[in-house]
């Protein structure tokens, strides 16, 4: 099904798009459990009211809430070297940790294994590699490699001179943890090996951990049966930054589309459920209760799920397909037909909320910009560097048209067409 030719135009002449980017810039990093992130849901709870036409549901969440209260570095010459603690990160005793430092570069597993023997009792060091590329290791594999080896702390080295990293250790409530801090690529350049041995250094993490409350936010839009395509986004992000490509780009992209489709969807095969997730950060525990809360009936119903993050920063989109393989010829052939450039890449990748729709048998896809490119600017999430001017207006406009047009085309795609994408390649 083609768009009405106008909504392109729309799309493009929507000066609300920048102004809600910058409005969702405004709140701050919006990490779950901040005054930021509550500040921030209310915003896009009334947001998507106004753009979708309909009201919201608000679905609870419970998470294992934390925060931190202190976290220090230490090198071996005394001086304080700056540090970020992972969320959820465990806290040291009270008057701190102090271990040799093992700097496992990469930190692959080949790395780990080479080292095995060396690494219990040591604080592992790692990179923060770029996340939005093939073969990407990612920091929570990382940190339960560490863990697993006996490590007594854990930190990783940001990518950007001067800067700290950020992100998530992805240590559930409960469960056992180490210490873990992001850096900047001088203090680990500070703690390398020397022919004298491994450098030391010692880190206090306070911390505090409580059940906390925070919630999804549905928008049900109904078309003629009672499948849907479900357009999701996460709200939340990291207190270092403004979480703007990861991920106020998302979500600013996902109003601009409701709010020029919003009109259409009664008269579409398929309805729309706008979902906006909160506590993605956190091992996207958000989305992982909303696909458990599913029912088999329910789950049948959700056609399709179309996840933006990080859709800005990067001049090319692609589409993350997890696994999903007779999804691709489609979103090729409706992205072809609008004249806009889409790459798809199969392997299910778990760095998104895309994740647990997949897992739930869903088909799912996450829309990214700047894949495979190490120029772009998506590099700098999870650092001090995710502001709002890594983006540009027209990413954002051209992510929306993209998105609305995938999302129409999903919706009224035939049923056999459909019930194909469910089909997982081996
Ligand atoms: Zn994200």
């Amino acid at each position: 099904m083609r768009l009405p030719p106008d909504i392109f135009d729309r799309i493009a002449d929507d000066g609300t798009i920048t102004e809600e980017f910058a409005a969702l810039c405004d709140f701050g990093g919006r990490l779950a459990g901040t005054e930021s992130e509550r500040l921030a849901m209310a915003y896009v709870a009334q947001r998507g009211s106004l753009a979708s036409g309909v009201p919201y549901t608000s679905l609870p969440v419970s998470y294992g809430g934390w925060r931190a209260i202190k976290a220090e570095l230490r090198l071996s010459d005394g001086a304080l070297a700056a540090c970020h603690p992972l969320v959820r990160s465990t806290p040291t005793a009270a008057d701190g940790l102090s271990a040799e430092v093992i700097d496992l570069g990469r930190g692959t597993p080949e790395e780990f294994e080479a080292h095995r023997e060396e690494i219990a009792g040591r604080i592992v060091l790692v990179r923060h590699e770029l996340m939005f590329a093939a073969g990407t290791i990612h920091r929570r594999r990382k940190y339960n490699m560490a863990l697993e080896a006996g490590a007594v702390g854990f930190l990783i080295a940001g990518p950007l001179a001067g800067a700290l990293v950020t992100g998530s250790s992805g240590r559930n409530e409960g469960d056992a943890g180490i210490p873990a801090m992001g850096i900047a690529p001088e203090t680990a350049a500070r703690l390398a090996r020397t022919a004298a041995g491994w450098a030391r250094a010692a880190m206090v993490i306070k911390t505090e951990e409580c059940e906390a409350q925070t919630s999804t936010l549905l928008f049900d839009m109904r078309g003629e049966t009672d499948e849907v395509v479900v357009l999701s986004a996460h709200v939340d992000g990291h207190d270092i930054n403004e979480s703007a490509m990861d991920n106020a780009s998302g979500v600013a992209t996902a109003l601009a589309v409701i709010r020029t489709i919003a009109p259409q969807v009664q008269g579409w095969r398929r309805g729309v459920r706008l979902a906006f997730f909160s506590a993605e950060e956190w091992a996207l525990t958000g989305s992982a209760r909303y696909a458990a809360s599913l029912s088999d009936v329910e789950k049948r119903r959700i056609a399709l799920n179309i996840n933006l993050d990080t859709v800005a920063g990067g001049e090319r989109l692609t589409a993350l397909t997890s696994g999903f393989g007779e999804l691709e010829p489609f979103l090729l052939e409706t992205a072809e037909a609008y004249g806009c450039a889409l790459r798809c890449v199969r392997p299910l990748q778990m760095n998104s909320d895309h994740a647990n729709f997949a897992l739930a048998g869903i088909p799912a896809f996450r829309l990214v910009a700047g894949y495979d490119n190490p120029s772009a600017n998506v590099r700098f999430v999870l650092t001090p560097a995710d502001l709002r001017d890594q983006v540009t207006e027209p990413e954002l406009i051209k992510a929306a048209q993209l998105t609305a047009a995938l999302l129409a085309a999903a919706c009224n795609a035939p049923s056999s067409t459909a019930s194909r994408w469910r089909n997982r390649s081996r």
